[in-house]
């Protein structure tokens, strides 16, 4: 039976008991979605998994009606199936009408997971939402590599969208708080298939909050002719990013991937380096604030989206970059 109020669930990722941000941002969303209907028609309810000692009071303060809290200190480790088997049984009994999931490495993986076993239809990577007049879900992201932006409606349910990191402002911290944490019994407890033998350390770096970019393309000729793009991010204190086609060389980890298949960005100056401008690379940084391009080709794409853009040698240009920064020149 379907409820009368109609959910949307955003499924909360928690990684070491902190809570992505991207969980604010589609409760933000929601929010907005849900405005122009009668109050009561909608909620917007939270999942999330972790050990009992996570705190969720900052999720309240977002805005959650309802979340529903799946205790088991087996969750504090991104897996898959074992998110994927609880979920499933929750959503089951509150048969929402929406589920919201970010587009993170994990949101991604786990997103398809839960759509097949549901059996109901899911929408990656989108970048708009809205709510028809039935109430129903579209689910707007571009397609044929930023031509269009495919409107899309499933007809099954849960409807289920992946949403990228950074799309939406996230709500806004209140200090009254009206909703209501639901315990949930974990419908399993561990996952017998997988043994853990060796825990890495995991970085935490990740590109789309930084605040200065500095990112290369395949002007960059070799590995090591990456240390002056490194040295000039040291210069500005950015972090470094990367087209597609360097992080393909093996030049860097595909954790700096700018783009349509890698992170999306906003800093305040994104500087690219050797950078073509295709647009599945534009996808992912042009709402940055001022983008310097360099570029030997006056006709790339690039600079078309640039607030200044430098013809010229990224082998010359940049190392005068430095010395200038490095002799408080700039
Ligand atoms: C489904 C799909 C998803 C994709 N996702 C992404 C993504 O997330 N991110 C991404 O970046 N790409 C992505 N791509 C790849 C994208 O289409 C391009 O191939 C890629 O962005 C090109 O990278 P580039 O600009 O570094 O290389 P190129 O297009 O080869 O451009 C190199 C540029 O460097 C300039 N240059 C060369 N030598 C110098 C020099 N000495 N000084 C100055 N300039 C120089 C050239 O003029 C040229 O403009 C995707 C493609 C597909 C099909």
């Amino acid at each position: 039976m379907i409820n009368d109020v109609k959910k949307i669930v955003i499924l909360a990722e928690q990684k070491k008991g902190k809570i992505h941000k991207v969980t604010y941002e589609l409760l933000g969303k929601a929010a907005e979605l849900i405005a122009s209907f009668p109050e009561g028609q909608f909620e917007k309810d939270v999942i999330v998994l972790g050990s009992d000692q996570l705190n969720l009071d900052e999720i309240l303060h977002h805005g959650a009606d309802k979340i529903y809290h799946i205790a088991a200190n087996s969750f504090d480790m991104p897996d898959e199936w074992l998110y994927k088997e609880n979920i499933c049984e929750l959503l089951k009994q509150i048969q929402p009408e929406m589920l919201l999931v970010g587009a993170t490495t994990f949101g991604r993986s786990l997103a398809p997971r839960i759509a097949a076993a549901l059996e109901t239809g899911l929408t990656a990577d989108c970048t708009e939402l809205m709510i028809d007049t039935d109430g129903k879900l579209i689910q707007i992201r571009p397609a044929f590599s930023d031509n269009i932006l495919a409107h899309i409606k499933t007809e099954t349910l849960p409807q289920m969208a992946t949403i990228r990191y950074k799309e939406f402002a996230p709500a806004e911290w209140t200090d009254e708080v009206n909703g209501e944490i639901i315990k949930v019994d974990a419908y399993v407890k561990g996952n017998e298939l997988i043994e853990i033998l060796e825990e890495l350390e995991e970085s935490e770096f990740d590109i789309s909050d930084a605040h200065i970019v500095i990112s290369a393309g395949k002007g960059i000729k070799s590995k090591e002719d990456m240390k002056m793009i490194y040295e000039l991010a040291e210069c500005l204190k950015a972090d470094v990013g990367a087209s597609r086609a360097i992080v393909d060389e093996g030049y860097i980890d595909k954790s700096h991937q700018v783009g349509y298949s890698g992170n999306r960005v906003k800093p305040s100056l994104y500087i690219a380096c050797g950078v073509s401008g295709a647009p599945q690379h534009l996808a992912g940084m042009k709402e940055s604030d001022v983008i310097v391009a360099i570029n030997s080709d006056a006709s790339a794409p690039i600079f078309e989206v640039s607030d200044y853009g430098i013809v010229g040698d990224v082998y010359k240009v940049v190392p005068m970059l430095i010395e200038r920064l490095r002799s408080k020149e700039i």
